[in-house]
């Protein structure tokens, strides 16, 4: 059985861990800043079982059991995890919809709830009253036809707006509720107020263009440019395409779709006559969303705007691209978004830059190319190694070889021969897909301490996740508990821009990195400045790369000393430089 993440908030935000735990632990007695009492899992005389209602997670220093409230109840009751959420979500008062009893009445009333919805903020946009909106949208460049067509919204600036008028009884209240369209409101008991407030609507069908959820985009002043209706039975992002249900026909007729970022940009294509247009919900592409594209046609180009954020998503849909037989293809504009460019340069103009779309080896390689003036000749011949390293096939990487070599126009032998020796001598290059590749003892010393520590302060500092979301490419980790948890922590982070730690139980119900977050979290901790803390365990790691770096080069030196020997020296010589640049940095700052 499925439930959402945002049924697990809901639950969660309703119930506190310490309450429930003292129905099965009647010791338990509040000391400083946590609770502390008789384990339940194992027999014992003195306390050491403790539950932290900060983090709202227990843990026994006898057994080593821990986790959150969850956990606790699958633990204590002997459920299994689905079924200790529905314990715990009778306790809080929530409803859990069983898909098993086929609640049909209920997937009625989503639809139902859903449609109406769209309907008050469509009607809202046309009246006097939505003018702000209205007016917003239209000066991007939407055409009347469009808000028509994808009956786009506008959400006003009330609070009750949508609570008023849709909710007509209190199942009406819960499912809307679990939908994510309006909350229970903190301070008046029995009140909810909308989610969606002062925001642009999109409205998103599936498949057969029923409406199954919405995307908002701010025009007040909200951080949070973008919001989305909260996963459920009828929602569920990764298998749903926003445009699908009216690009459908065309893409099956053209065998061609093409992959754009936002919902604008949908609108914005189909506006100027490009229909085989569609875009995944505020995410990179799913391998699910590709699999259901697969079924309407063979050519999928993804289509980026000319920014970083861009980019990465294109990292991510490459690495899925390898998974499929389809026939993937990426483009770049060279200004703006796909809305922006198509609207201002027109159809045709749009539509050369789809057909100058690259192969994903291609891509990756103008993309190494675009910063050769910044890591140099030799620093972009490993880099390029590193991407045909990834090709499966000997041709193709013989091919890549001879491309390579006239693109920085070295000689194209010593450049097959580099190849080889670094092939050879390969320490680690992590693959972008964070395959485990081959990992020095060293490093896993070195490195793997680093995240592990790095995991530990997180732990206990939960915001710093939003600083190592940037600063670390969480994929490209060998050490797979630290990656697992970081990449969990990072998505949990990533969705909604908050991160409460004791939401990671919810995905290691067991095995090493639980046992691993258990320890992290209870241990004894005490940091003064965790800023400078981070800085420390970041600047370690970024100097150990360089030592690294500086390492393959020497070795390269040695095996091959011929053609590119000045091109590595000089390498070298920059990277000692920035080393020491870090480490008088790392001295001022700690000292
Ligand atoms: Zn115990």
């Amino acid at each position: 059985m499925y439930i959402p993440p945002e049924t697990l908030d809901l639950i969660r935000s309703k119930v506190a861990i310490q309450d429930i735990v003292k129905r099965y632990v009647p010791s338990l007695k509040k000391r400083g800043k946590n609770y502390t009492g008789l384990c339940p899992f194992h027999k014992e005389k003195t306390p050491s079982f403790s539950v932290s209602p900060d983090k709202q997670i227990f843990y026994c220093f006898g057994c080593h059991t821990g986790g959150n409230i969850f956990t606790f109840i699958s633990k204590i009751e002997r459920l299994d995890f689905p079924e200790s959420v529905k314990f715990v979500a009778d306790i809080a008062g929530v409803p859990i919809i069983s898909e098993k009893r086929g609640d049909t009445d209920a997937l009625e009333a989503f639809h139902r709830l859903n449609r109406g919805a769209m309907e008050m903020y469509h009607a809202y946009i046309k009246s006097p009253a939505g003018k702000k909106g209205l007016g917003y949208i239209a000066s991007r460049g939407v055409t009347e036809a469009s808000i028509r067509d994808f009956a786009i919204g506008y959400a006003p600036d009330s609070w009750d707006y949508l609570a008023r008028g849709l909710i007509k009884s209190e199942r009406d209240r819960e499912y809307a509720e679990s939908m994510g369209l309006i909350k229970r409101s903190q301070k008046r008991a029995n009140s909810h107020y909308d989610v969606f407030r002062n925001r642009i609507i999109f409205p998103i069908s599936d498949i057969n263009g029923r409406v199954v959820g919405f995307g908002g985009r701010t025009i007040g002043d909200d951080p949070r440019k973008y919001i989305n209706s909260s996963e459920s039975q009828v929602f569920k992002k990764r298998n749903i395409l926003y445009g699908l249900n009216r690009a459908r026909e065309s893409i099956k007729e053209l065998n061609r779709a093409i992959v754009v970022e936002g919902y604008l940009d949908v609108i914005g294509c189909h506006q100027a006559g490009i229909t085989n247009v569609i875009a995944p919900l505020g995410t990179a592409i799913t391998a699910d969303q590709i699999r259901l594209l697969g079924h309407y046609c063979t050519e999928i180009i993804f289509l980026f705007d000319a920014d970083s954020a861009g980019l990465k998503a294109a990292a991510r849909s490459l690495d899925l691209s390898e998974e499929t037989n389809l026939n993937i293809r990426i483009g770049m504009l060279p200004q703006g978004d796909p809305f922006d460019y198509v609207t201002t340069k027109g159809p045709r103009e749009f539509m050369a830059v789809v057909d100058t779309s690259l192969r994903p080896t291609d891509f990756r390689i103008a993309r190494v190319m675009d910063d050769f003036s910044a890591a140099g000749r030799a620093g972009t011949l490993l880099r390029l190694f590193a991407v045909i390293r990834d090709l499966k096939l000997e041709t193709e990487r013989s091919e890549y070889l001879k491309k390579i070599s006239a693109l920085l126009n070295v000689d194209e032998n010593s450049v097959r021969a580099d190849f080889k020796n670094y092939m050879t001598n390969q320490q680690p290059v992590p693959a972008t897909s964070g395959r485990p590749g081959p990992v020095s003892s060293e490093q896993v010393d070195v490195v793997t301490r680093g995240y592990r520590d790095l995991i530990r302060l997180i732990c206990h500092h939960p915001e710093l996740i939003s600083k190592a979301a940037i600063d670390f490419t969480i994929g490209e980790i060998q050490d797979q508990l630290a990656r697992n948890i970081l990449w969990k922590m990072t998505e949990l982070y990533n969705e909604n821009r908050e991160f409460s730690i004791d939401k990671i139980f919810d995905f290691f119900t067991s095995g090493p990195e639980m046992d691993f977050l258990n320890q992290a979290m209870n241990d004894e901790f005490l940091i003064e400045n965790p800023g400078s803390a981070y800085t420390e365990i970041y600047l370690k790691m970024k100097v150990y790369e360089i030592d690294d770096k500086i390492n393959r080069y020497d070795a390269l030196l040695k095996s091959s000393p011929g053609v590119n020997s000045n091109i590595y020296l000089t390498e070298i010589e920059v990277l000692r430089r920035e080393k020491e640049k870090l480490l008088n940095f790392v001295y001022n700052k700690v000292s």
